[in-house]
């Protein structure tokens, strides 16, 4: 840090420059990332609550109301008329709070001490993120060739050792949704718990469900799911960081409470301490503004993108890894490799990702991708290919 002041036009101005780096949701060019750019409005709902701090809900009860107001909305949107839960980071800490309450309370109740958690090869990174801090083993479920969970082999992985399952509805490179009836029955009958990762999902496919669109239950109606993460920073079209965690029961919050002395409250379960009052302020807000059928009209709009990609893709020639469940497309070029693919669309301008599990170019249709921008992509497309 320099010794003297400097004044707000200089330092607005060198922001700027540096700010320019930044790719621009709004140029259309951004493929391959589960964010978008917020709703004007929940961003200006948002300023308004920045000093707001839900880590001391006792000097925030009106955030906290708030935000208990929001998790209830969320969970009566995942068929739960009573939810517990918190707004959070980002699906990473929802995942992270879901696994720490499943270790505890199995590690209480059935007095698990080395937990393993079950998860797909198609889980989201977090949760070696989770297994690594809550001192967890990982086993993996395996895939069957539609890039879902196997049940058998989900099945086989169950140990006296297990403390959660997971599943996921709207996988991070596919957008596929795993089996969860059948899973849910599976972890019910073994009394385990069972964790269902709709990070991605939850903001839309309540919405196309209602719709009329044929995607599988995956919700709280499932008497074995015991959470589900949701994030309103993806479809839901709320600011960075707007995660969702949403337990059945209240006594998942409590085995994971510590006792927080000098706080307003007499303990804290969520992972961080002091946190945003302003993510769920804006999360109420947007969810108000739009109603279930704003959110419907964006989630169709969604689809319909997605849908005129795929055809233009496959006039062209281009091979899709699977159909699309919701708003992503993984597909290969006959004879370039994905690689090498994704840095020949980069050099056009276009910022796509590469899938792991099967390596594929795969784009994320989100709501700053508009049909003007796809017209230019299939062009671009058809000349590489
Ligand atoms: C995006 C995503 C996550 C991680 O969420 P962050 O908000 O990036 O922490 C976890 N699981 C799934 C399925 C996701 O799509």
């Amino acid at each position: 840090m320099q010794d003297e002041p400097i004044d707000k036009e200089t330092i607005l101005n060198e922001l700027s420059e540096i700010h320019k780096l930044d790719y621009n949701y709004a140029d259309g060019r951004i493929l391959g990332s589960m964010c978008t750019e917020a709703h004007p409005f929940a961003k200006e709902v948002y300023c308004k609550f920045l000093d707001t701090n839900l880590g001391d809900p006792g000097l925030f009860k009106g955030t906290k109301h708030i935000e208990g107001e929001v998790i209830k909305s969320i969970g009566n949107l995942l068929s739960l008329e009573n939810p517990y839960g918190n707004i959070v980071t980002g699906g990473t800490e929802a995942n992270i709070m879901a696994i720490r309450a499943a270790r505890n309370h199995a590690r209480k109740y059935k007095g698990i001490v080395d937990g393993e958690i079950i998860i797909p090869d198609s889980a989201h990174f977090s949760f070696k993120k989770a297994a690594d801090m809550l001192n967890l083993k990982i086993v993996e479920a395996k895939l069957d060739d539609d890039y879902k969970i196997n049940v058998e082999s989900l099945r086989e992985a169950i140990s006296d050792k297990t403390v959660a399952i997971v599943a996921i509805a709207g996988t991070t490179e596919l957008g596929l949704i795993d089996p969860i009836e059948e899973i849910s029955k599976i972890a019910h009958e073994n009394n385990i718990y069972f964790h269902v990762d709709a990070a991605f999902g939850g903001f839309s496919i309540p919405f196309l469900k209602e719709a009329g669109y044929d995607l599988p239950v995956f919700d709280f109606s499932l008497e074995g799911v015991c959470s589900i993460t949701v994030d309103p920073h993806k479809m839901g079209l709320a600011p960075i960081p707007a995660g969702g965690i949403i337990f059945r029961k209240e006594e998942y919050l409590q085995v994971m409470a510590v006792d927080s002395p000098y706080l307003t409250v007499k303990t804290q379960s969520t992972i961080v301490g002091t946190r945003l009052g302003a993510s769920s302020a804006a999360t109420y807000a947007i969810m108000k503004y739009f109603g279930k059928k704003g959110y419907s009209k964006i989630a169709r709009n969604l689809m319909d993108n997605t849908y005129f990609l795929k055809e233009g893709l496959e006039e062209i020639g281009y091979e899709l890894v699977c159909e699309p469940e919701l708003n992503i497309l993984a597909f290969n070029h006959p004879k370039i490799e994905a690689h090498q693919f994704a840095e020949k669309l980069d050099n056009l301008g276009w910022k796509v990702s590469v899938a792991k599990c099967p390596v594929a170019i795969r784009m994320v249709l989100m709501n700053h991708i508009k049909k003007s921008h796809l017209k230019e992509l299939l062009e671009d497309l058809k000349k590489i290919y």
